[in-house]
């Protein structure tokens, strides 16, 4: 069985902590090796690399530092189909859908390419007589990130890319449950040719959390993951004085119009509501259906539901995989209940449902509820599983009341043929993400990525021109190289 450890100062290092976490294959219910928790001088360990690679990689021209990224990217690609195992191991997604992940990933790193470009400063000649201004942004030092399960290798890679490119140096704290790929991705980068210390991987749970977060010498710390944690995250690096973005949960609504095609609109929402087994944040898990078109809808659904491919690994016609571990399981199954006890009608129960083959994975089928109400836990609640909820609305208005009234503000979606309707919601909507026709709207690399209310605290959002202002700080410097200089008591104006 395989002990997976942290990767500090290029390479992956032993640790006295006593403490460690199973890790799973989903798809076989099994444990298939066992993870590191760091004590707290594993995380001063992981700090004090990063601490020390610092200088020279923030005096490193962004020019080198881009270089690095290309070549990462090179071996991102060369090895995409092994980092895709690797997360579909760990993880349960199908194969398929891994690639998709790491393609979403790599996108990051062929921006943070761009970085001498993104870096460039502002400058302004004679800002007074024989005076000039120049405006350029440093890194900040070293900076940690703190990641979900749900994507092992793409949330990561929203991150480090930007903050590496941008000279900071990274401690990056995966998810326990699916630790391998970000050792992997360690390796490549030290193939790349990124200096050792750079970036580094510290596993563990609360307490490398809670270590980095009170350590006087990280100075920022980019987070995703569930609400309750973002929002502790967020108070608690405030606290300690430092720079923060911490993305939380989601509960993504689609608007399907009257007017929607509705071969069209069950197509992408198959996709977008059971793909990963729902275990997205961008997973669509509400279906505002407007008018009278919620009985043909969930007609056509329910009637693709039963096509969907469950499958595992790199079974070619897999459409979902498993939940990750048998707790999630039983988190979701139990939501199922709750929606039948508070009277939503279930029209597909996917519990129970045994994978031949893998009888002991986590496995749940898709589950689709129509005739939910506002008032139900499984409209409030994240479920984060194949669960889909149709809540049944008179009009536009009230599908846009909805969403704006709910706590979560992450993505959302509108089906329509109407370009009036698109335009209008996608004004009035108060969601950081919006999709036209797009079930799952996930903003490119150069645009940024992140959501409103309780899906976000922090003011940036994640890579983009968002990731190079969080990553880096602003200094301006005016000068003048006069023949004489005399006292000045007034304040100076510029004159
Ligand atoms: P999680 O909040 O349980 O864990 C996220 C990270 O926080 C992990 O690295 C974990 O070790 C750490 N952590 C857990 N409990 C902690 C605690 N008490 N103190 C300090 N650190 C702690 O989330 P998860 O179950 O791994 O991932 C699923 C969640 O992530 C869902 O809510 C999903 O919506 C969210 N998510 C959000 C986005 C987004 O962009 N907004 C993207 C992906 C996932």
């Amino acid at each position: 069985m395989k002990t997976l450890p942290h990767f500090i100062a290029g390479e992956r290092t032993a640790s006295a902590s006593a403490r460690f976490a199973d890790v799973y294959n989903p798809a076989i219910g099994e444990v298939i090796g066992r993870v590191v928790l760091a004590d707290d001088a594993d995380v001063n360990r992981a700090v004090v690399a990063a601490k020390a690679a610092f200088p020279a990689w923030a005096a490193t021209s962004p020019l080198k530092r881009a270089r690095v990224m290309f070549k990462f990217k090179e071996l991102l690609e060369a090895n995409s189909r092994r980092l895709a195992e690797i997360i579909s191991e760990e993880h349960g997604k199908v194969v398929s859908d891994a690639m998709g992940e790491v393609t979403r990933g790599l996108e990051v790193v062929e921006f943070a390419c761009g970085i001498p470009q993104l870096l460039k400063g502002e400058f302004t000649e004679q800002v007074g007589s024989g005076i000039d201004s120049h405006s350029m942004r440093q890194p900040l030092g070293v900076v940690a990130g703190v990641t979900p399960f749900n994507f092992p290798a793409m949330v990561p890679m929203w991150m480090f890319p930007m903050a590496i490119a941008c000279g900071n140096t990274f401690v990056l704290k995966p998810s326990e449950r699916d630790p391998s790929a970000a050792l992997f991705i360690a390796e490549l980068l030290q193939q790349a040719g990124l200096p050792d210390g750079v970036f580094n991987v510290l596993q563990g749970d609360k307490l490398a959390v809670d270590g980095l977060l009170s350590h006087p010498d990280v100075a920022a710390l980019s987070f995703v993951g569930s609400t309750p944690i973002a929002h502790y995250i967020y108070e608690t690096g405030a606290r300690h004085g430092k720079r923060v973005q911490a993305l939380g949960g989601a509960k993504n609504h689609m608007v399907v119009m009257p007017d929607a095609d509705l071969a069209q609109t069950v197509e992408a929402l198959i996709g977008a509501a059971y793909g990963s087994a729902g275990e997205r944040c961008m997973a669509i898990s509400v279906v505002l259906a407007v008018g009278g078109i919620a009985d043909e809808l969930v007609t056509r659904l329910a009637a693709r539901i039963a096509s969907l491919k469950i499958g595992v690994g790199a079974q070619a016609d897999a459409e979902m995989g498993p939940l990750v571990t048998r707790q999630h399981l039983d988190k979701v199954s139990a939501y199922v209940a709750s929606g039948v006890e508070e009277g939503a009608t279930l029209l597909v129960d996917g519990r129970g449902y045994r994978h031949p083959g893998h009888e002991q994975g986590f496995f749940l089928a898709p589950c689709l509820f129509d005739h939910v109400t506002p008032s139900m836990r499984i409209y409030q609640e994240e479920i984060f599983g194949p669960v889909l909820s149709v809540v049944r609305v008179a009009d536009f208005d009230s599908a846009v009341s909805l969403i704006n009234d709910h706590q979560y503000a992450n993505g959302t979606s509108i089906f329509t043929r109407s370009g009036a309707a698109a335009r209008d919601f996608s004004h009035r909507i108060q969601v950081g993400m919006v999709g036209i026709n797009v079930p799952i709207p996930v903003p490119m690399a150069f645009h940024s990525f992140g959501g409103w209310k309780a899906s976000l605290f922090g003011d940036h959002h994640m890579h983009g021109a968002e990731g190079v202002r969080f990553y880096t700080r602003m200094k301006t410097v005016t000068s003048r190289w006069p023949e004489q200089l005399s006292a000045e008591f007034a304040m100076p104006t510029m004159r």
